[in-house]
């Protein structure tokens, strides 16, 4: 497995995104950074290459794969009808971080949509996803770069801890942005749903077409309530700890945990907590922070890695804080609900 190094100011190496280009046009695998999280890259519409995916993950074979294309043209191609809305969002939010579910057509084939008869389409917002999805041929099917169960890889060494010897190449662009994956939206019936949180939020969403949905199995532990996405029924991130997340008024929040956290001590075991920039102070111990209140995108790009970070210093409980901010409120938290096994409580 190779590594390449995409420098964001001097531009991409010609020869090298030619090569890993080739790689994917050819049927192999290769990493590469998006806006939202790393992605693992296959011919979408090889359904040999995109089975490697599976495989390289660890992936349910029920749970499919986002197709990601650098123009619109490309949509037409593999999306059987685009509704009017689509359109709308489409010239709203693309390239950005909102996939969209359609119809699909034949040539992708049902490997990349996990048995289904849609297809979810998305343009990333980031250069060198975009030159390499074109000269990729332009459909690359791509998931979240982790092993299956994982944390998301929110920078090159997270893919590389989970896919080294896996796959034949990583593009390595740096930090990402965003660090939460794309809103997934369904248009298929009367009134469109949001299946996973993402950096578009409802509201922004309902200011192009009006009125938009959440699947209630979003926030909600009832398992009788199965997810519409797939994939948002397996639980994301078992951290090896246990997780309870503590919501309320900051004060009450930070006592409580501080509390928490000296039970699990005095009990002889090891508690990790996430924090923010503004309370971080106010712990002792394991604490990771996830940002500042003030910077919703700091703590959306923080997630994963201190996921991580936690489960590599073999915490025996962990305790988050709650992140209900204003606009990847809804995405921060359906991340943190899932890695908690929705263990929730309210002070
Ligand atoms: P990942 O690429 O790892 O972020 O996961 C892709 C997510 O998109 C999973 O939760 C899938 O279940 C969901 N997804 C992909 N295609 C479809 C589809 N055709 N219908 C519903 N959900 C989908
Ligand atoms: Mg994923």
């Amino acid at each position: 497995m190779q590594t390449i190094f995409a420098d964001m100011r001097t531009g991409i190496d010609k020869e090298q995104m030619a090569r890993a280009g080739e790689i994917l046009r050819s049927g192999g695998l290769v990493a590469f950074p998006t806006e939202t999280v790393y992605g693992l890259g296959a011919n979408a519409l090889d359904a040999d290459a995109a089975a490697k995916i599976y495989r390289a993950k660890g992936r349910p074979s029920d749970n499919p794969l986002i197709v990601h294309i650098a123009d619109m043209e490309a949509l037409y191609q593999i999306a059987a009808e685009v509704p009017e809305k689509a359109r709308a969002l489409a010239a709203w939010f693309w390239p950005g971080p909102l996939t969209m579910i359609f119809k699909k057509k034949d040539c992708v084939p049902k490997t990349t949509t996990g048995g289904l008869d849609t297809v979810a389409v998305r343009m990333p917002d980031h250069a060198v996803a975009l030159q390499l999805i074109r000269e990729g041929g332009g459909f690359v099917a791509a998931p979240s770069a982790n092993a299956s169960g994982r944390p998301s890889p929110t920078k090159a060494s997270h893919v590389a801890e989970d896919m080294a010897g896996k796959i034949d190449m990583i593009i390595d662009g740096g930090d990402v942005g965003i660090g939460v994956e794309s809103t997934i939206l369904d248009l298929s019936g009367d009134i469109p749903m949001i299946l996973r949180p993402g950096y578009v939020n409802q509201d922004m969403l309902q200011k192009v077409i009006g009125e938009v949905t959440a699947d209630p199995a979003l926030f909600s532990a009832d398992p009788k309530e199965p997810p519409k996405a797939p994939g948002m029924k397996y639980r994301h991130y078992a951290p090896k700890a246990e997780m309870l997340i503590v919501e309320g008024a900051q004060e009450a929040v930070v006592s409580h945990i501080r509390r928490l956290a000296q039970e699990e001590l005095e009990r002889g075991g090891k508690p990790g907590v996430i924090a923010s920039e503004e309370t971080k102070e106010h712990y002792a111990g394991i604490v990771r922070c996830m940002g500042s209140r003030q910077d919703e995108l700091s703590i959306s790009r923080h997630l994963y890695a201190v996921l991580r970070e936690l489960d590599e210093q073999n915490v025996t409980k962990i305790f988050s804080e709650a992140f209900d901010t204003p606009v990847l409120g809804q995405a921060i938290m359906n991340r943190l609900l899932r890695a908690a096994g929705h263990q929730i409580v309210k002070v």
